[in-house]
This record gives structure tokens, C-alpha cells and sequence, in this order.
């Protein structure tokens, strides 16, 4: 995690609270999920492969699970930011952050959980994160707040 600029604090987090698995270390073909521990049980980790973006994603999904758990009073806060910043970078030309505002045009449509009627922002969370494998100098500066708290900026 800390290749992909995971802040040491946010590593931290992950190590105390979850569980990895790595299915099959032979493959880079991608694929994974994580499951939140309800009820304080560890939150799964799940990699299908050793695919590194699979790992930061399900890294992203599994910190931004942590946040309820952790700092319960930053999480609504959190969301609200992502989701703004997100619905204005959709609205955006490509400027210098071609990959993550075609990403927020791609998700516009297909991020809105039309069931909860609310957005699907631990997705939308870890999606950006891996299209840019963590690297927020390929972030718009309005998600550096969010993503701050979960990655350094790289040298
Ligand atoms: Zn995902």
C-alpha cells in the first residue's frame, strides 16, 4: 500500500481492521471485493488476483468502510464532498485531468443507486482512486481533501 502512497496512519487502519486474501498469486487478471465487517467483525479483503490495481481498489473500498468505523462523525461530511466534487468534475472538459473526469462522466449515469436512491460512493471512492493508482497528483485539487486523508501526495 505504501508503493501506492497510502498515507501510514490510513495503512494502519486497514492492518486493524481487516482481513486479505489473495486468491491466486500466479495471475495479474484482475478482480476482487470487500465485504464490511458489520458488527465489528475485520472487513474482507478479497483480491482474486495479484493484480496491483485490484488491490488498491479494494484497499480504497475497504478505507472508505473503515471511516464509519473509525471517525463515524467524518463519514457524512466525507460523502458529501466526494459527491460534489464528483457531479462538478462530471460537467468538466478534460483539462489536465483527462482519466479522472472521464471516469466521473462515465459515472454520472451509472453511479446513482436508483434502490437507495443515493449515489454509490464507495464505489465512485475506490473507482477514482485506482484510475489513477493512487496517485493524487492525477487528482483535480477539490478531491485532495477526501483523498488526503487516505494518501500523501507523491514527491
Ligand atoms: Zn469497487
Amino acid at each position: 500500500m505504501r508503493q501506492y502512497h497510502f498515507r501510514p496512519d490510513a495503512v494502519a487502519v486497514l492492518m486493524r481492521n481487516c482481513v486479505f486474501e489473495v486468491h491466486d498469486w500466479g495471475s495479474t487478471s484482475g478482480g476482487g471485493v470487500a465485504h464490511f465487517g458489520r458488527d465489528g467483525a475485520p472487513t474482507r479483503v478479497v483480491m482474486h488476483t495479484a493484480q496491483h490495481e485490484a488491490c488498491v481498489h479494494e484497499c480504497a473500498h475497504a478505507w472508505w468502510y473503515e471511516l464509519e468505523r473509525e471517525r463515524p462523525a467524518r463519514k457524512d461530511p466525507a460523502v458529501a464532498e466526494l459527491i460534489a466534487v464528483f457531479r462538478l468534475q462530471s460537467l468538466l472538459e478534460d483539462g489536465g485531468y483527462p482519466v479522472i473526469r472521464q471516469h466521473c462522466r462515465q459515472f454520472r449515469t451509472s453511479m446513482w443507486n436508483e434502490e437507495l436512491g443515493r449515489w454509490s460512493h464507495d464505489e465512485i471512492f475506490a473507482s477514482l482512486a485506482s484510475a489513477v493508482m493512487c496517485d493524487m497528483r492525477r487528482m483535480p485539487v477539490g478531491f485532495h481533501g477526501v483523498y488526503g486523508e487516505m494518501l500523501v501526495m507523491p514527491q
